[in-house]
């Protein structure tokens, strides 16, 4: 479903495509990169910042443009150090952004590497039936200025605590586009996105430091391995056989392992970049030691790096964790076979962290209205 705006979010434009508008309003062409540079350097929330603007070219941005929105709703911030920002949109739809912070020895927390993790859709619509995002399904694409503005908040948030590292996002280590929803299936809005976080003009992020987690659209994995620029990429493989994926992850229907796999090999052979392959260990579904072996071998054919992550518990879903003896098992089975292999440590266990699940509890609270 297409949510329109009354106004489209500013952070979606483009310098190119910003300037266009500028120039239709009789505007300078230099005002672009002005009024971009309030957006990303500067991170302003109200168009009154902008004093280096004409008063009456912020009252045509104001009337044109949306520069907010994402607005926060709830922040909650885990002893693990994951801070989980629920955003609201302004349809009233919920998405969730997580800053996960991995603290280094013998360093602070601000020095800790930061990974900020994005929703692409409101809600899913893959019907993983191990996720919270996916039970009610697919709402809306997210525009391109949402998926950005989510980056705005999480900046806001960290130029509070640490002003100096204010101005651009060096100081995140990584974004990945694993949140709420199937970037592929929002495919021309994630990449302008991506665009926008990439280029000088916008957030300054490297390409190689953005990866996108996809659960297998094989169409657009090839689409994606041939855009010039080179993102990483990652695959919810969750099921080294058709048998055990298909029982979890509907869309190995629609594309098994015999056409997911040549996608990944042709991606990877491409940007010359190894792909990784995301595995959430569920007890008795994919924990299985014949499903390491496959995997090893999966992974070793596609020179693979594996991420098993240990499953976190949903609730009113039945999966559980396996037990760390069977996760540490399943690690050695890969790594004796020589493969890349990370065993995550769960982030934001304490609040809610698994996808989508912020966002589900406070909407079941919105829906069962106030307490009496
Ligand atoms: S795991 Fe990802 S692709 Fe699957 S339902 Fe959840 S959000 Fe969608």
């Amino acid at each position: 479903m297409k949510f329109t705006p009354a106004k489209p979010s500013l952070h979606g434009e483009t310098l190119d495509s910003l300037g266009a508008r500028l120039a239709e309003a009789g505007e300078p062409a230099y005002r672009a990169r002005q009024i971009l540079d309030w957006l990303y350097k500067k991170r302003a929330a109200d168009w009154d910042q902008m004093t280096n603007l004409p008063r009456s070219l912020r009252a045509w941005l104001a009337d044109t443009f949306d520069l907010e929105s994402t607005a926060l709703v709830l922040n909650r911030q885990s002893e693990d150090v994951t801070d989980k920002l629920l955003l609201e949109l302004r349809d009233h739809s919920l998405i969730e952004t997580v800053l996960i912070r991995a603290p280094q020895e013998g360093v602070g927390l601000d020095h800790s590497r930061k990974t900020i993790c994005i929703s692409t859709q409101v809600g899913c619509a893959m019907g993983c039936v191990f996720c919270a995002s996916g039970l009610a399904g697919l709402k809306r694409d997210l525009s391109a200025g949402e998926i950005v503005h989510q980056l705005i908040q999480v900046c806001r948030r960290e130029d509070a605590r640490t002003p100096r590292a204010r101005a651009e996002l060096a100081s995140f280590d990584n974004i990945v586009v694993m949140g709420m929803g199937e970037p592929l299936h929002n495919y021309d809005n994630l990449l302008r996105a991506l665009t926008i976080l990439n280029a000088g003009w916008g957030l300054g992020f490297g390409a190689r430091r953005i990866t996108i987690s996809t659960s297998g659209v094989v169409p657009k994995i090839l689409q994606l391995a041939e855009e010039p620029v080179g993102f990483l990429l990652a695959i919810s493989l969750h099921g080294a056989t058709n048998e055990v994926r298909e029982q979890i992850m509907p869309i190995n229907k629609r594309w098994p392992l015999e056409e997911l796999l040549p996608a990944i090999r042709t991606f990877s052979e491409k940007h010359g970049r190894m792909v990784t392959l995301e595995f959430i260990l569920i007890e008795g579904v994919n924990d299985l030691l014949e499903q390491a072996a496959k995997l090893r071998d999966l992974a070793d054919d596609l020179h693979a790096h594996v991420n098993l992550i240990p499953y976190n518990a949903v609730e009113g879903l039945p999966w559980k964790r396996p037990s760390l003896a069977r996760q540490q098992k399943f690690v050695a089975i890969l790594q004796e076979g020589g493969v890349s292999v990370t065993l995550r440590r769960e982030k934001g266990h304490d609040i809610d962290a698994a996808c989508g699940q912020l966002r589900l509890k406070t909407e079941r609270d919105r829906a069962a209205g106030p307490a009496a």
